[in-house]
């Protein structure tokens, strides 16, 4: 998708390094990228948005995760409240949620809790019918992008079930946090937020009440998974033409790096890494655009070998660069720590290989 690129390339360009070392990214460059409609570059064209496959969508998301990690979280975050309310919502609910995600508008995905992490079948937020109203009870932690949110999607218990609502940024009652000092994607505006009594309008309830909790964080988790394993394929891209041109131009005991096999080996596993990783998700996407039944277990898949793929690979373009990547503000220090981060998110490398292993056992 040349034109999302482009722009994508044109905001960001090499700013992110300020970004990161400021721990903030300008609001008003996230509001034009998503009125360019590249945050949720999935969204049809009837809603304002590109209408991208998976596969394009996979490739923006990995030009944006080269340029910018903290950039590319707040696309991710964008990407799964709009396929949210694609998902969940009724036919108002599309036609008033998803032209305003496409038209400037910022979003943020909330299930994380102090007490439920992996085991999201803890969360304790409430979300309760209260005549026309809805109430949320509770409060969410690393909410990825919830301090530039004008609207923030909450999942929590309703009755026996689960629910998902919709949050605008200043109602009363919401308080948003930000985390002081994450190891990486540090500009991402991660938040801890405080739900105390949030009144609502009833149309806010994505879908309406009472749905299976399993079922409505599975469905936002998939999205939210291919997207960041593509980052993760952006990372690796970064790390691998930084250390393949480090390597290539600096001598030691008179010859380039890469003529040394110890580094030349290093530069192989980096191309394996990348060449993997993007295949995976390859295979995600195309699975996601043909709504095939493996699409689940195809994008843990892809979400684990990214990931990890992408933690050891900026490792090792770490070591080949050494001193000249030792210090923050370096885009090779910057992947290296954002991309570890990428091990935690939407669903842990432990996580990903429990449900792997429980695929096979349920197909053998
Ligand atoms: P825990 O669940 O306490 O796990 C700790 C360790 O134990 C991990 O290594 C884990 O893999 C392992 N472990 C746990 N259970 C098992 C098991 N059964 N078997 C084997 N190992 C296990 N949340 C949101 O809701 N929205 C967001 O936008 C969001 N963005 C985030 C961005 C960042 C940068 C980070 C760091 C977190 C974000 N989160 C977000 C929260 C994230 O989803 C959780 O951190 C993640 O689910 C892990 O939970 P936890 O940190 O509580 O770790």
């Amino acid at each position: 998708p040349e034109g999302p690129i482009a722009l994508v390339g044109e905001l960001v360009a090499d700013r992110a390094g300020g970004w990161d070392l400021a721990g903030v990214l300008p609001v008003e460059l996230l509001r034009e990228l998503g009125a360019g409609g590249v945050l949720c570059a999935e969204v049809e064209a009837a809603y304002g948005g590109l209408g991208l496959t998976s596969r394009l969508n996979g490739e923006l998301t990995a030009c944006t995760g080269t340029l910018c990690g903290s950039v590319r979280s707040v696309m991710t975050s964008q990407g799964m409240a709009a396929w949210a309310v694609r998902r969940l919502g009724d036919r108002a609910q599309r036609e008033d949620y998803l032209p305003r995600l496409t038209g400037g508008a910022l979003a943020a995905v909330a299930f994380s809790e102090p007490d439920a992490g992996s085991d999201l079948s803890a969360m304790t937020t409430r979300i309760h019918r209260d005549g026309d109203a809805v109430v949320v009870d509770g409060g969410k932690v690393w909410v990825t992008g919830a301090r530039y949110a004008d609207l923030i999607v909450v999942f929590g218990r309703c009755g026996d079930g689960g629910a998902a609502v919709v949050v605008p940024a200043g109602t009363p009652g919401l308080t948003v946090r930000p985390v002081p000092d994450p190891l990486g994607c540090r500009a991402a505006g991660h938040a801890e937020i405080g739900l105390d009594s949030v009144r609502l309008p009833a149309g806010t309830l994505l879908g309406g009440a009472g749905q299976s909790l399993p079922l409505l964080v599975t469905s936002a988790l998939s999205y939210g998974r291919i997207s960041v394993a593509w980052g993760c394929v952006g990372i690796l891209r970064g790390c691998l033409s930084a250390a393949a041109g480090h390597a290539g131009s600096r001598r030691q005991f008179g010859k380039p790096l890469a003529e040394h096999q110890l580094v030349a080996r290093l530069l192989a596993e980096l191309v394996v890494a990348e060449q993997t990783a993007t295949r995976v998700c390859e295979h995600a996407s195309d699975c996601w655009d043909a709504g095939s039944a493996e699409l689940v277990i195809a994008t843990v898949l892809a979400k684990h070998v990214s990931a990890g793929n992408a933690a050891r690979g900026a490792a090792s373009a770490v070591q080949v660069l050494a001193s000249a990547a030792a210090r923050d503000g370096h885009p090779v220090a910057r992947a290296y720590r954002d991309a570890k981060l990428m091990e935690i998110i939407e669903g842990s490398s432990e996580l990903c290989q429990l449900m792997l292993a429980r695929h096979v056992l349920e197909t053998v």
